[in-house]
């Protein structure tokens, strides 16, 4: 186990945030569906714009997935009490790297060969 790293804190800023994406979900569900184009009223262009705009929250929308799944893990390591430990290689996950993001699962070494591939 990770002494050196205040669990509490960490699992708030992980409750926290996945509270954030969660509402931010449901009111963008709530906002954008569904999403209708008039074709009578709208120019291509702005059409092309409502599309891309589309393509853009859909992008942003799996990056919170994504940042979502990663929290969820995060915080069933807590109940394990892995973490604090990469993933990959089980070394200690600096503290900085936490205090930046908290539901990161690997260490900078890690990050880092994966970014490279
Ligand atoms: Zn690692």
């Amino acid at each position: 186990m990770n002494e050196e790293i205040d669990l509490e804190y960490f699992k708030k800023r992980l409750e926290d945030r996945r509270k954030v994406i969660l509402d931010g979900q449901e009111a963008k569900k709530k906002e954008t569906a569904p999403v209708e184009l008039d074709q009578a009223r709208v120019g291509r262009l702005s059409r092309m714009d409502a599309m891309q705009q589309q393509a853009m929250s859909q992008a942003a929308d799996r990056l919170l997935d994504v940042e979502r799944q990663r929290i969820q893990t995060a915080l069933s390591r807590i109940e394990s009490e892995e973490y604090g430990y990469c993933i990959l290689c089980d070394e200690e996950i600096a503290e900085k790297r936490l205090q930046f993001d908290p539901s990161l699962l690997t260490c900078i070494s890690c990050a880092q060969k994966a970014e490279e591939k």
